[in-house]
Protein backbone atom coordinates (compact mmCIF):
# COMPACT_ATOMS: atom_id res chain seq x y z
CA UNK A 1 0.00 0.00 0.00
CA UNK A 2 0.67 3.43 -0.32
CA UNK A 3 2.02 5.46 1.82
CA UNK A 4 0.80 9.40 1.96
CA UNK A 5 3.94 11.32 2.36
CA UNK A 6 4.44 14.66 3.85
CA UNK A 7 7.61 16.93 4.45
CA UNK A 8 7.45 19.87 6.86
CA UNK A 9 9.73 22.40 6.63
CA UNK A 10 10.10 25.03 9.13
CA UNK A 11 11.71 28.55 8.14
CA UNK A 12 13.67 30.86 10.24
CA UNK A 13 17.24 31.86 11.16
CA UNK A 14 15.93 31.51 14.85
CA UNK A 15 15.30 27.75 14.23
CA UNK A 16 19.03 27.29 13.34
CA UNK A 17 20.88 29.27 16.00
CA UNK A 18 18.77 27.06 18.32
CA UNK A 19 17.40 30.47 19.70
CA UNK A 20 14.09 28.85 19.09
CA UNK A 21 13.05 24.91 19.56
CA UNK A 22 11.16 24.07 16.79
CA UNK A 23 8.40 22.75 18.58
CA UNK A 24 5.62 23.15 15.64
CA UNK A 25 7.04 20.29 13.37
CA UNK A 26 6.41 17.22 16.15
CA UNK A 27 3.03 18.94 17.24
CA UNK A 28 2.71 18.59 13.22
CA UNK A 29 4.15 15.14 12.40
CA UNK A 30 2.12 13.81 15.43
CA UNK A 31 -1.58 15.16 14.20
CA UNK A 32 -0.60 14.01 10.48
CA UNK A 33 0.57 10.74 12.09
CA UNK A 34 -3.32 10.41 13.64
CA UNK A 35 -5.06 10.72 10.12
CA UNK A 36 -2.33 8.61 8.35
CA UNK A 37 0.04 10.87 6.74
CA UNK A 38 3.27 9.82 6.59
CA UNK A 39 5.66 12.14 7.81
CA UNK A 40 8.92 11.39 5.76
CA UNK A 41 11.09 14.52 6.31
CA UNK A 42 11.41 17.24 8.87
CA UNK A 43 13.61 19.96 7.26
CA UNK A 44 14.72 23.58 9.05
CA UNK A 45 15.70 25.81 6.90
CA UNK A 46 17.47 29.88 7.36
CA UNK A 47 15.19 33.14 6.20
CA UNK A 48 17.79 32.20 2.83
CA UNK A 49 15.68 33.02 -0.28
CA UNK A 50 17.66 30.77 -2.25
CA UNK A 51 17.98 28.04 0.40
CA UNK A 52 14.05 27.99 0.91
CA UNK A 53 13.85 27.67 -3.02
CA UNK A 54 15.96 24.65 -3.26
CA UNK A 55 14.16 23.04 -0.33
CA UNK A 56 10.78 23.45 -1.54
CA UNK A 57 12.33 21.55 -4.80
CA UNK A 58 14.07 18.92 -3.11
CA UNK A 59 11.01 18.08 -0.84
CA UNK A 60 8.94 18.13 -4.08
CA UNK A 61 10.49 15.27 -5.60
CA UNK A 62 9.23 13.04 -2.42
CA UNK A 63 6.57 14.30 -0.72
CA UNK A 64 2.91 14.40 -1.57
CA UNK A 65 2.21 17.39 1.02
CA UNK A 66 4.59 19.98 2.02
CA UNK A 67 3.59 22.25 5.18
CA UNK A 68 5.75 25.32 5.60
CA UNK A 69 5.45 27.16 8.68
CA UNK A 70 7.00 30.89 9.89
CA UNK A 71 8.87 33.47 8.04
CA UNK A 72 5.46 35.32 7.15
CA UNK A 73 5.56 38.52 9.19
CA UNK A 74 6.04 42.37 8.37
CA UNK A 75 9.43 42.57 8.89
CA UNK A 76 12.26 42.05 6.27
CA UNK A 77 13.61 38.66 6.96
CA UNK A 78 10.23 37.33 6.64
CA UNK A 79 10.42 35.94 2.66
CA UNK A 80 8.70 33.03 2.50
CA UNK A 81 5.48 35.13 1.03
CA UNK A 82 7.30 36.74 -2.01
CA UNK A 83 9.15 33.28 -2.54
CA UNK A 84 5.82 30.97 -3.06
CA UNK A 85 4.16 33.90 -4.88
CA UNK A 86 7.42 33.58 -7.23
CA UNK A 87 7.75 29.81 -6.48
CA UNK A 88 3.77 29.41 -8.03
CA UNK A 89 4.07 31.64 -10.65
CA UNK A 90 1.45 34.48 -9.33
CA UNK A 91 1.28 37.74 -7.95
CA UNK A 92 0.45 39.47 -4.79
CA UNK A 93 -2.99 40.59 -4.54
CA UNK A 94 -4.70 41.87 -1.21
CA UNK A 95 -6.96 39.50 0.35
CA UNK A 96 -10.32 41.29 1.69
CA UNK A 97 -11.08 38.78 4.50
CA UNK A 98 -7.51 39.00 5.24
CA UNK A 99 -7.74 42.91 5.48
CA UNK A 100 -10.75 42.80 7.49
CA UNK A 101 -8.85 40.58 10.12
CA UNK A 102 -5.77 42.53 10.18
CA UNK A 103 -7.89 45.54 10.96
CA UNK A 104 -10.24 44.25 13.53
CA UNK A 105 -7.29 42.68 15.05
CA UNK A 106 -5.60 46.32 15.46
CA UNK A 107 -8.67 47.73 16.03
CA UNK A 108 -9.17 45.19 18.94
CA UNK A 109 -5.63 46.28 20.12
CA UNK A 110 -6.58 50.08 19.67
CA UNK A 111 -3.14 50.29 17.97
CA UNK A 112 -2.18 52.07 14.83
CA UNK A 113 -1.81 50.66 11.61
CA UNK A 114 0.92 51.33 9.65
CA UNK A 115 1.37 49.94 5.67
CA UNK A 116 3.71 46.73 6.52
CA UNK A 117 0.90 45.68 8.61
CA UNK A 118 -1.65 46.18 5.33
CA UNK A 119 1.23 43.80 4.01
CA UNK A 120 -0.09 41.28 5.75
CA UNK A 121 -3.48 40.79 3.94
CA UNK A 122 -1.47 40.34 0.80
CA UNK A 123 -1.49 37.05 -0.72
CA UNK A 124 -0.47 35.57 -3.98
CA UNK A 125 -3.33 34.88 -6.40
CA UNK A 126 -2.39 31.06 -7.17
CA UNK A 127 -3.14 30.26 -3.55
CA UNK A 128 -6.56 29.34 -1.28
CA UNK A 129 -6.60 31.76 1.51
CA UNK A 130 -6.53 30.06 5.53
CA UNK A 131 -8.04 32.12 7.68
CA UNK A 132 -6.07 33.09 10.68
CA UNK A 133 -8.48 33.54 13.11
CA UNK A 134 -5.67 34.04 15.98
CA UNK A 135 -3.41 36.35 14.19
CA UNK A 136 -2.71 39.02 11.01
CA UNK A 137 -0.63 36.82 8.89
CA UNK A 138 -3.21 34.46 6.87
CA UNK A 139 -2.07 30.85 5.60
CA UNK A 140 -1.87 29.76 1.93
CA UNK A 141 -2.61 26.30 0.12
CA UNK A 142 -0.97 25.60 -3.66
CA UNK A 143 -1.97 22.81 -5.41
CA UNK A 144 1.01 22.00 -8.10
CA UNK A 145 1.30 18.73 -10.03
CA UNK A 146 -1.09 16.77 -7.78
CA UNK A 147 1.01 18.18 -4.70
CA UNK A 148 -0.59 20.15 -1.93
CA UNK A 149 1.78 22.55 -0.29
CA UNK A 150 0.45 24.66 2.47
CA UNK A 151 2.42 27.67 4.26
CA UNK A 152 1.52 28.99 7.70
CA UNK A 153 2.59 31.28 10.24
CA UNK A 154 5.46 29.98 13.04
CA UNK A 155 3.83 31.08 16.27
CA UNK A 156 2.49 27.95 17.73
CA UNK A 157 -1.12 28.52 18.75
CA UNK A 158 -1.82 30.46 15.53
CA UNK A 159 -0.06 27.12 12.74
CA UNK A 160 -2.10 25.00 15.71
CA UNK A 161 -5.98 26.76 15.18
CA UNK A 162 -5.15 26.52 11.30
CA UNK A 163 -4.10 22.86 11.08
CA UNK A 164 -7.33 21.65 13.37
CA UNK A 165 -9.80 24.18 11.70
CA UNK A 166 -8.52 23.98 8.17
CA UNK A 167 -5.97 21.54 7.32
CA UNK A 168 -6.00 18.34 9.10
CA UNK A 169 -9.82 18.10 7.75
CA UNK A 170 -8.86 19.19 4.32
CA UNK A 171 -6.16 16.83 3.54
CA UNK A 172 -8.49 13.21 3.42
CA UNK A 173 -10.82 15.05 1.01
CA UNK A 174 -7.24 14.58 -1.44
CA UNK A 175 -6.39 11.07 -0.59
CA UNK A 176 -7.57 8.11 0.76
CA UNK A 177 -5.98 7.92 4.34
CA UNK A 178 -4.20 4.28 5.32
CA UNK A 179 -4.94 3.98 9.65
CA UNK A 180 -2.04 3.97 11.09
CA UNK A 181 -2.14 2.50 14.23
CA UNK A 182 -0.06 1.96 17.67
CA UNK A 183 0.03 0.53 20.63
CA UNK A 184 3.13 1.60 23.13
CA UNK A 185 4.38 -0.22 26.73
CA UNK A 186 6.97 0.79 28.97
CA UNK A 187 9.86 -0.96 30.57
CA UNK A 188 12.16 -0.46 33.69
CA UNK A 189 15.28 -1.71 34.90
CA UNK A 190 16.65 -2.91 31.43
CA UNK A 191 18.72 -1.63 28.72
CA UNK A 192 18.10 -1.07 25.04
CA UNK A 193 20.02 -4.30 24.30
CA UNK A 194 18.84 -6.56 26.41
CA UNK A 195 15.25 -5.94 25.56
CA UNK A 196 16.51 -6.46 22.23
CA UNK A 197 18.02 -9.91 22.67
CA UNK A 198 14.36 -10.88 24.17
CA UNK A 199 12.31 -9.91 21.50
CA UNK A 200 14.70 -10.59 18.48
CA UNK A 201 12.48 -13.70 17.65
CA UNK A 202 9.08 -11.78 17.26
CA UNK A 203 10.54 -8.78 15.96
CA UNK A 204 12.12 -10.23 12.87
CA UNK A 205 8.93 -12.27 12.10
CA UNK A 206 7.28 -9.04 12.11
CA UNK A 207 5.21 -8.64 8.76
CA UNK A 208 6.52 -5.29 6.45
CA UNK A 209 3.58 -3.28 7.65
CA UNK A 210 4.50 -3.36 11.11
CA UNK A 211 7.11 -2.00 12.71
CA UNK A 212 8.76 -2.15 16.47
CA UNK A 213 10.31 0.88 17.78
CA UNK A 214 12.66 1.00 20.48
CA UNK A 215 12.01 4.68 22.49
CA UNK A 216 14.69 5.11 25.38
CA UNK A 217 14.23 7.69 27.89
CA UNK A 218 15.83 8.49 31.35
CA UNK A 219 16.73 4.71 31.61
CA UNK A 220 12.93 3.61 31.07
CA UNK A 221 12.39 2.02 26.97
CA UNK A 222 9.25 2.48 25.37
CA UNK A 223 8.30 -0.41 23.04
CA UNK A 224 5.94 0.90 20.43
CA UNK A 225 4.17 -1.48 17.61
CA UNK A 226 2.97 0.56 14.78
CA UNK A 227 1.16 -0.59 11.37
CA UNK A 228 -0.21 0.63 8.97
CA UNK A 229 -2.95 -0.32 6.14
CA UNK A 230 -6.70 0.13 4.94
CA UNK A 231 -8.31 -2.57 6.98
CA UNK A 232 -9.29 -0.90 10.11
CA UNK A 233 -10.57 -3.97 11.88
CA UNK A 234 -7.74 -6.57 10.55
CA UNK A 235 -5.06 -4.03 11.61
CA UNK A 236 -6.79 -3.83 14.92
CA UNK A 237 -6.85 -7.78 15.44
CA UNK A 238 -3.06 -8.49 14.38
CA UNK A 239 -1.93 -5.60 16.07
CA UNK A 240 -3.42 -6.50 19.33
CA UNK A 241 -2.47 -10.77 18.94
CA UNK A 242 1.59 -9.09 18.25
CA UNK A 243 1.47 -6.78 21.36
CA UNK A 244 0.26 -9.49 23.53
CA UNK A 245 2.69 -11.66 22.38
CA UNK A 246 5.38 -8.91 23.08
CA UNK A 247 3.80 -7.87 26.44
CA UNK A 248 4.54 -11.98 27.41
CA UNK A 249 8.20 -11.29 26.10
CA UNK A 250 9.41 -8.47 28.54
CA UNK A 251 6.82 -8.73 31.48
CA UNK A 252 9.12 -9.13 33.78
CA UNK A 253 10.23 -5.38 33.14
CA UNK A 254 6.76 -4.15 31.65
CA UNK A 255 5.76 -1.05 34.39
CA UNK A 256 2.49 -0.48 31.84
CA UNK A 257 0.86 -1.37 28.63
CA UNK A 258 -0.71 2.09 27.78
CA UNK A 259 1.39 4.87 26.60
CA UNK A 260 1.31 6.58 29.97
CA UNK A 261 4.06 8.74 31.87
CA UNK A 262 4.87 7.19 35.53
CA UNK A 263 3.43 9.72 37.30
CA UNK A 264 -0.13 9.00 35.91
CA UNK A 265 0.64 5.41 36.41
CA UNK A 266 1.37 6.28 40.01
CA UNK A 267 -1.70 8.88 40.52
CA UNK A 268 -4.01 6.13 39.09
CA UNK A 269 -2.79 3.01 41.49
CA UNK A 270 -2.56 5.71 44.27
CA UNK A 271 -6.74 7.20 43.61
CA UNK A 272 -7.67 3.40 43.40
CA UNK A 273 -6.43 2.53 46.65
CA UNK A 274 -7.66 5.54 47.51
CA UNK A 275 -4.51 6.12 49.13
CA UNK A 276 -2.26 9.56 49.32
CA UNK A 277 1.47 10.22 48.75
CA UNK A 278 4.06 12.86 49.42
CA UNK A 279 7.74 13.80 48.79
CA UNK A 280 10.95 14.41 50.61
CA UNK A 281 13.29 15.79 48.26
CA UNK A 282 16.78 16.94 48.70
CA UNK A 283 18.84 16.57 44.84
CA UNK A 284 15.71 16.73 42.93
CA UNK A 285 14.50 20.05 44.63
CA UNK A 286 10.70 19.30 44.06
CA UNK A 287 11.09 17.79 40.82
CA UNK A 288 9.26 14.76 41.78
CA UNK A 289 6.28 16.92 43.08
CA UNK A 290 6.24 19.04 40.00
CA UNK A 291 5.63 15.71 37.80
CA UNK A 292 3.00 14.16 40.08
CA UNK A 293 1.43 17.70 40.46
CA UNK A 294 1.80 17.91 36.34
CA UNK A 295 -1.29 15.21 36.40
CA UNK A 296 -4.91 17.08 36.54
CA UNK A 297 -6.57 15.86 39.14
CA UNK A 298 -3.52 14.70 41.69
CA UNK A 299 -4.57 17.05 44.74
CA UNK A 300 -6.94 13.81 44.93
CA UNK A 301 -3.50 11.65 46.32
CA UNK A 302 -0.75 14.10 46.33
CA UNK A 303 -0.77 16.07 49.79
CA UNK A 304 2.47 17.85 49.49
CA UNK A 305 6.64 17.70 49.71
CA UNK A 306 9.42 18.95 51.83
CA UNK A 307 12.26 20.03 49.79
CA UNK A 308 14.82 19.50 52.63
CA UNK A 309 17.61 20.69 50.33
CA UNK A 310 19.65 21.20 53.60
CA UNK A 311 20.62 19.38 56.41
CA UNK A 312 19.20 21.48 59.06
CA UNK A 313 15.60 21.31 57.40
CA UNK A 314 16.08 17.39 56.96
CA UNK A 315 16.88 17.71 61.33
CA UNK A 316 14.16 20.26 61.91
CA UNK A 317 11.26 19.07 59.79
CA UNK A 318 11.84 15.21 58.80
CA UNK A 319 13.48 14.65 61.97
CA UNK A 320 16.69 12.57 60.09
CA UNK A 321 19.21 12.25 62.91
CA UNK A 322 22.09 14.36 63.37
CA UNK A 323 24.17 11.37 64.37
CA UNK A 324 23.38 10.07 60.68
CA UNK A 325 24.48 13.10 59.14
CA UNK A 326 27.48 13.07 60.91
CA UNK A 327 28.82 9.43 60.35
CA UNK A 328 27.15 8.46 57.01
CA UNK A 329 26.03 11.68 55.47
CA UNK A 330 23.29 13.18 53.64
CA UNK A 331 23.39 11.33 50.71
CA UNK A 332 23.46 8.05 52.59
CA UNK A 333 20.81 4.62 53.02
CA UNK A 334 20.29 5.68 56.69
CA UNK A 335 19.08 9.73 55.52
CA UNK A 336 16.92 9.20 53.03
CA UNK A 337 14.90 6.02 55.37
CA UNK A 338 14.25 8.46 58.10
CA UNK A 339 13.24 10.85 55.54
CA UNK A 340 10.38 8.94 54.11
CA UNK A 341 9.33 8.24 58.11
CA UNK A 342 9.81 11.74 58.70
CA UNK A 343 7.47 12.55 55.48
CA UNK A 344 4.96 9.88 56.14
CA UNK A 345 4.50 11.45 59.54
CA UNK A 346 5.00 14.85 58.82
CA UNK A 347 2.69 15.07 55.92
CA UNK A 348 0.60 12.53 57.12
CA UNK A 349 0.33 10.89 54.02
CA UNK A 350 0.67 6.61 53.89
CA UNK A 351 3.34 6.37 51.25
CA UNK A 352 6.20 8.87 50.51
CA UNK A 353 9.41 8.94 47.99
CA UNK A 354 12.56 9.95 49.33
CA UNK A 355 16.04 11.50 47.21
CA UNK A 356 19.39 12.32 48.43
CA UNK A 357 22.45 12.76 45.92
CA UNK A 358 25.20 14.68 44.25
CA UNK A 359 23.91 15.97 41.15
CA UNK A 360 26.81 17.62 39.96
CA UNK A 361 29.36 19.57 38.53
CA UNK A 362 30.79 20.09 42.30
CA UNK A 363 30.02 18.11 45.23
CA UNK A 364 31.79 14.87 44.44
CA UNK A 365 34.50 12.80 47.02
CA UNK A 366 36.14 9.65 46.44
CA UNK A 367 33.15 7.47 48.16
CA UNK A 368 30.53 9.49 46.55
CA UNK A 369 31.11 10.23 43.09
CA UNK A 370 29.11 13.13 41.36
CA UNK A 371 25.97 10.66 40.21
CA UNK A 372 25.61 8.97 43.76
CA UNK A 373 22.05 9.24 44.61
CA UNK A 374 20.35 7.28 47.29
CA UNK A 375 16.22 6.96 46.83
CA UNK A 376 13.88 5.05 49.75
CA UNK A 377 10.25 4.62 49.38
CA UNK A 378 7.71 3.70 51.75
CA UNK A 379 5.10 3.83 54.52
CA UNK A 380 4.42 4.04 57.99
CA UNK A 381 5.82 0.50 58.45
CA UNK A 382 8.53 -0.41 56.17
CA UNK A 383 11.01 1.11 53.77
CA UNK A 384 12.99 0.19 50.99
CA UNK A 385 15.91 2.39 49.68
CA UNK A 386 18.21 1.85 46.59
CA UNK A 387 21.80 3.24 45.84
CA UNK A 388 22.26 4.28 42.00
CA UNK A 389 25.06 5.72 40.27
CA UNK A 390 24.40 8.16 37.34
CA UNK A 391 27.07 9.42 35.00
CA UNK A 392 25.69 12.40 33.27
CA UNK A 393 25.20 15.82 34.02
CA UNK A 394 23.28 17.87 36.60
CA UNK A 395 20.21 18.15 34.87
CA UNK A 396 20.14 14.31 33.50
CA UNK A 397 21.04 13.42 37.05
CA UNK A 398 17.85 14.85 38.25
CA UNK A 399 15.60 13.69 35.59
CA UNK A 400 17.16 10.35 35.72
CA UNK A 401 16.68 10.69 40.36
CA UNK A 402 12.65 11.93 39.62
CA UNK A 403 12.40 8.46 36.77
CA UNK A 404 13.60 6.44 39.31
CA UNK A 405 11.98 7.59 42.56
CA UNK A 406 8.77 7.73 41.08
CA UNK A 407 9.34 3.88 39.36
CA UNK A 408 10.06 3.11 42.98
CA UNK A 409 7.47 4.63 44.86
CA UNK A 410 5.22 2.85 42.03
CA UNK A 411 7.14 -0.70 42.99
CA UNK A 412 6.63 -0.06 46.85
CA UNK A 413 2.77 0.72 46.60
CA UNK A 414 1.92 -2.70 44.20
CA UNK A 415 4.01 -4.57 46.60
CA UNK A 416 1.99 -2.76 49.41
P1 LIG B 1 4.08 36.33 12.40
O1 LIG B 1 3.38 36.73 11.16
O2 LIG B 1 3.15 36.30 13.56
O3 LIG B 1 5.33 37.12 12.67
P2 LIG B 1 5.67 34.30 11.16
O4 LIG B 1 5.10 33.35 10.22
O5 LIG B 1 6.49 35.42 10.63
O6 LIG B 1 4.56 34.80 12.16
P3 LIG B 1 8.04 33.73 12.50
O7 LIG B 1 8.39 35.17 12.47
O8 LIG B 1 8.91 32.82 11.71
O9 LIG B 1 6.57 33.46 12.10
O10 LIG B 1 7.95 33.23 13.98
C1 LIG B 1 7.11 33.85 14.91
C2 LIG B 1 7.39 33.25 16.26
O11 LIG B 1 6.88 31.91 16.27
C3 LIG B 1 8.85 33.12 16.58
O12 LIG B 1 9.31 34.17 17.37
C4 LIG B 1 8.96 31.83 17.34
O13 LIG B 1 8.87 32.09 18.72
C5 LIG B 1 7.76 31.05 16.92
N1 LIG B 1 8.16 29.97 16.02
C6 LIG B 1 8.53 30.07 14.73
N2 LIG B 1 8.79 28.88 14.19
C7 LIG B 1 8.60 27.98 15.18
C8 LIG B 1 8.71 26.56 15.27
N3 LIG B 1 9.07 25.83 14.21
N4 LIG B 1 8.44 25.97 16.45
C9 LIG B 1 8.07 26.70 17.50
N5 LIG B 1 7.94 28.04 17.49
C10 LIG B 1 8.19 28.68 16.35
Amino acid sequence: MDKILATIITIGDELLIGQTIDTNSAWMAKELNEIGVWVLRRVAVGDNWDEIWKTLDEESQHAQIILITGGLGPTADDITKPLLCEYFGGKLVVDEGALQNVKNIFKRLNRPMIERNLKQAEVPDVCTVIPNRRGTAPGMWFEKNGKIYVSMPGVPHEMKGMMIDYILPKLPEYYKMPFILHRTLLTAGVGESFLAEMIQDLESSLPAYMKLAYLPNFGMVRLRLTVTGLDKQALENELEETFLKLQGLVKEYMVTNTDETLETIVGRLLHSKKMTMGTAESCTGGFVAHLITSVPGSSKYYKGSIISYSNEIKKEILNVQQDVLDTVGAVSEETVIQMVKGAVKTLNVDYAVATSGIMGPDGGTPEKPVGTVWIAAGNKDQVTAEKFSFRFDRSRNIDLTATYALNMIRKFILEH
